[in-house]
């Protein structure tokens, strides 16, 4: 692409975006195409010649367009609603034209520099003391992958040259986490080769929250059996009605049966840099590792995933391995982003990090998050009064877990009165809410995280959930 052309298309998708970002409410926010009406409506080869930007772009807004789901828009409140905001754009745009690789220091001593001081102003905003070191990952998964990967570094002796299977000496492995846990720890323990069987889910209390004594039990009854305890995941803001387990007291168990504590804070951990907001990362500091996603309620567009660590010597003694051809001598020492996780090639997403501080400031990021946490008890509020809806969890932050009620129905028929609510407003198009379960209960669940979201917006869900109800 010649530089007159890119300077041109570059211009146009500038304009289409400012366009978008301002105006995505006029799409249907949850697509409408069915499956296969995206991969059917494409040529099935690769074109031959060349094609001009023009004729892909109107390809994009032609066949693609339909077939997005809106996540920008001010009336996405389904799973976690997020924002890709007008600075993180930019940031992506830059970091594509850069399109470094930082896996060394000198492969780009500026991306792996920022890295490390944008995680050290988001680790000092929520909290954390300065000996958590921080590393950019994708996604939370990838992060409780490593934090799981260096706690069975620490646990098994030689396991990084003697891996898992055939070994005598090696007792089977337990990892704790609650029955709210989110499935990226699964995950984790499948590819680590602990077996999803290594993983215990402990029960939680009636406000979703793990039980400690539960968790105390179940390693005193464990040991007995032979399993060998290496890690707990402890979560701040859970997936489904993001409940705050009791991470200091699962700390204090952690120290004393000597395992390694992981939080899971991807979505509600940034909230601990709002006033009054501090202490649902308490305990948090003795943690041996911890994520939060900047991605999730940090308007960063997707994806970024903040990565701290206490004890990065156990996550480089799991990964780091330096080929002949990556060998380096600095004039001073250096930190190589390759070396603290699988990875070697990463994209430079600290920028988009730092544009996003920058812009906002940390003022504005506070008020942002403390404003979609009003809006939710706003949402909360309506449905304590009405009765026709009744809440199913406590409203720590922006997610409100609720359903539909009628007098005389049972439980199986709630339920199918909620699924049919659910489907019926999301065809709408103006709102898009998930669902999920809670102790056995059906709930619809509103997330409330886009920077364009407002009073109207969530008033407007109240009104189409409630009209839609009374159809039923
Ligand atoms: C969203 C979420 C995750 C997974 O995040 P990814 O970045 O998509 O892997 C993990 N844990 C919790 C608590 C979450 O809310």
């Amino acid at each position: 692409m010649d530089p007159d052309t890119f300077r041109r298309e570059a211009h146009r998708l500038a304009d289409w975006i400012a366009d978008y970002l301002a105006g995505s409410r006029k799409y249907p926010v949850l697509s409408r195409v069915r499956p296969g009406d995206i991969a059917h409506a494409l040529p099935t080869a690769p074109p031959a010649a060349g094609e001009s930007f023009d004729a892909i772009f109107a390809d994009f807004e032609r066949v693609l367009l339909p077939g997005i789901t809106h996540w920008n828009h001010p009336g996405f409140f389904a799973y976690f609603a997020i924002t890709g905001s007008g600075p993180g754009v930019l940031g992506e745009f830059l970091s594509a034209a850069l399109n470094v690789q930082a896996m060394l220091w000198r492969t780009s001593p500026a991306a792996t520099e920022l890295e490390e001081v944008v995680l050290s102003w988001l680790r000092q905003l929520i909290g954390l003391p300065p000996a958590f070191e921080g590393v950019i990952y994708d996604t939370a998964s990838m992060s409780t992958l490593h934090a799981l990967a260096a706690a069975r570094e620490v646990a098994v002796p030689a396991v990084r040259a003697k891996g898992l299977a055939g070994r005598a000496g090696v007792p089977r492995l337990r990892v704790y986490c609650s029955d709210q846990t989110h499935s990226s720890i699964d995950k984790a323990v499948l590819l680590l080769g602990l077996g999803q069987e290594s993983l215990r889910k402990i029960p939680s209390d009636d406000e979703f929250r793990m039980r400690v004594d539960a968790l105390a039990s179940a390693i005193r009854e464990d040991r007995a059996d032979g399993w060998l305890p290496i890690a707990a995941v402890a979560t701040v803001g859970t997936t489904s009605s993001t409940s705050v387990d009791p991470v200091a007291e699962i700390g204090e168990i952690c120290r004393r049966e000597s395992m390694w504590l992981h939080v899971d804070a991807a979505y509600a951990g940034v909230a601990a840099m709002v006033p009054g907001y501090e202490a649902i990362l308490r305990g948090a500091e003795q943690a041996d590792s911890l994520v939060v996603n900047p991605h999730k309620w940090l308007f960063t567009p997707f994806d970024l995933s903040a990565f701290y660590c206490r004890r990065m010597d156990a996550v480089r003694s799991a990964f780091s391995l330096t080929p002949e051809y990556l060998k380096t001598v600095e004039a001073a020492p250096v930190r190589n982003l390759m070396d603290t996780g699988i990875q070697l090639g990463r994209r430079f997403r600290a920028l988009k990090l730092w544009m996003v501080m920058r812009h906002f400031g940390v003022d504005g990021l506070r008020a942002r998050l403390g404003e979609h946490m009003r809006l939710a008890r706003l949402f909360a509020s309506w449905v304590d009064e009405s009765e026709e809806f009744e809440r199913l969890a406590p409203v720590p932050f922006s997610v409100v877990c609720f359903r539909a009620v009628r007098k005389g129905l049972d439980e199986a028929a709630i339920e199918r009165l909620n699924e049919r609510l659910l489907e019926t407003v999301n065809q709408d198009g103006e709102i898009f809410i998930s669902h999920t379960k809670l102790h056995g209960r059906f709930a619809l669940r509103l997330a409330i995280g886009n920077l364009h979201t407002t009073d109207a917006d969530v008033a407007r869900a109240w009104e189409l959930l409630q009209a839609r109800a009374r159809r039923f």
